[in-house]
C-alpha cells in the first residue's frame, strides 16, 4: 500500500520531467494513423510506462472538451512531430488528443 499523495506523485514528475529524456521521448514517438486517429504515441517504456498507466492516459481522450492540447501540463510538438510531450510523465510523448485522470486545464 502507497501512502503516495498526488501532490506529491505531481511534483515528483513535474521535477523528474525537467530533468529526463526529452530528446529521447519526441524519438520515441509513433506516426499518426491519419484521418480522425489519434497519434499513436509509443510509451518508451521504463517508469513512464507504470506512471502512465496509473493516471489511465489514453491516445483518443473520451471526452471533446478534455484533451493533451488544451491541458496546462502539455508540450507541443516540434517540427511536425505528431507527439507531444507531458511534463508529468517525464516528458514522455503524448497525443495531442490524449487524455489522462490529472488533466488541468490550460490556463
Ligand atoms: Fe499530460 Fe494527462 Fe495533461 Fe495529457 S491530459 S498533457 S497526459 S497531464
Amino acid at each position: 500500500m502507497s501512502n503516495f499523495s498526488r501532490r506529491e506523485f505531481l511534483t515528483r514528475m513535474g521535477v523528474g520531467a525537467l530533468v529526463v529524456g526529452g530528446v529521447s521521448a519526441v524519438a520515441a514517438c509513433g506516426k499518426s494513423g491519419g484521418g480522425d486517429a489519434p497519434a499513436a504515441c509509443t510509451d518508451p517504456g521504463g517508469g513512464s510506462k507504470a506512471q502512465r498507466d496509473a493516471l489511465h492516459y489514453v491516445d483518443k481522450s473520451p471526452n471533446a472538451e478534455k484533451h493533451c492540447t488544451n491541458c496546462q501540463l502539455y508540450v507541443a510538438a516540434e517540427g511536425g512531430a505528431p507527439c507531444g510531450k507531458c511534463t508529468l510523465f517525464a516528458s514522455t510523448p503524448v497525443s495531442p488528443t490524449g487524455y489522462c485522470d490529472t488533466w488541468t486545464k490550460k490556463a
